[in-house]
């Protein structure tokens, strides 16, 4: 299967590996990547492996969540040094939603773990290009 992060590679090439704690993400983009697709996955161990923030107690809420939403799509609008900006969308109860986060991550234990997260403002565009590639505006596809 592809990976769910959209690099274009396999998962089990691309994201699999991290989420399988057999190696650690060498930045904070890789990270981000492995999160979203732990996600789609429904992975929560490696999500709360990976926050420094997160512990045990919170494994119900974030498989909920995980779970209770259908994801689209991850696209990265800027990553730099401890910073990654991105727009992550879903469907919840059938409404095309959008995550807009800028997400910032420190090395803890020699690997880097998501610390902290700003959420921005975005609204779903009717116009634009449909986030799961279909080639559609959204409004004739998934926010339909
Ligand atoms: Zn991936
Ligand atoms: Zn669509």
């Amino acid at each position: 299967m592809l990976c769910p992060c959209q690099s274009g590679l396999t998962y089990h090439a691309c994201c699999k590996p991290l989420i399988k704690k057999q190696k650690h993400p060498s930045s904070p983009l890789e990270l981000m990547r492995s999160r979203y697709s732990a996600f789609v996955v429904g992975d929560v161990d490696y999500l709360i492996y990976s926050d420094l923030h997160s512990t045990q107690a919170d494994k119900a809420e974030i498989l909920a969540f995980a779970k209770g939403v259908e994801w689209i799509s991850l696209e990265i609008l800027e990553s730099y040094d401890d910073i990654v900006e991105f727009q992550a969308y879903y469907k919840l109860n059938g409404t095309l939603q959008v995550l807009h986060e800028r997400s910032r991550f420190v090395v803890h234990n020699g690997r880097w773990h998501y610390a902290e997260g700003r959420l921005l403002n975005s609204k779903i565009e009717r116009n634009a290009p449909c986030p799961c590639k279909s080639g559609k505006k959204i409004k004739k596809c998934c926010g339909t």
